[in-house]
């Protein structure tokens, strides 16, 4: 009932995270670890290797990118972990926690951030992370399908309903 209650102040949000291929094979433990450690609660992680279509689709955003074909390729080269992430505030925590984009420019500004510990380079920066909650929202429904992805009902907004 005290969680309830303070759901209801501090409604729980979904991001989704990706781990990408360059950090599989030695971050992956130690990066769900951090996750945890932050609070994050894992509602959903699947172990795939993306299709070419589906990393495609899922940074149309980017198509018209210089980088846009290398991402691509890269996605698609080895199995990713897909995770929802839920907890208060999750989208603008776990874009703190990951770092910027530039794990060169993440080792001066953000020393402590995955991205400043873990990534190779600006392409092979070892994670994702949705950058709003309309896009968490759509990135969870295209990579995990229909399925609620917490036993509790989300909002219009994509927050966890406090009264559900
Ligand atoms: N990327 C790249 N070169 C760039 C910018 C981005 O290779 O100059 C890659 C990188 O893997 C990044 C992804 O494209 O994570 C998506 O770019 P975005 O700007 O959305 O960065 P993010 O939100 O992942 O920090």
């Amino acid at each position: 009932e005290a969680e309830e209650e303070i759901d209801f102040f501090f409604p729980k949000q979904q991001t989704l995270a990706i781990i990408k291929p360059d950090s599989m094979d030695e971050h992956r433990e130690e990066i769900l670890g951090e996750i945890r450690a932050g609070g994050f609660s894992i509602s959903r992680l699947k172990e795939t290797v993306l299709s070419r279509d589906t990393a495609e689709e899922f940074y149309r955003e980017h198509r018209d990118k210089p980088f846009f074909s290398q991402l691509v390729d890269f996605m698609c080269s080895g199995p990713c972990m897909l995770l929802v992430l839920t907890k208060e505030n999750a989208v603008e925590e776990w874009r703190s926690m990951m770092g910027p984009t530039d794990p060169g420019l993440a080792q001066v500004t953000a020393p402590g951030s995955l991205r400043a510990r873990f990534a190779l380079d600006i392409l092979h920066n070892s994670l994702h992370g949705s950058s709003n909650q309309e896009h968490a929202q759509e990135k969870i429904h295209f990579l995990f399908g229909d399925i609620i992805t917490s036993d509790r009902d989300l909002t219009s907004n994509g927050e966890l309903d406090p009264t559900s």
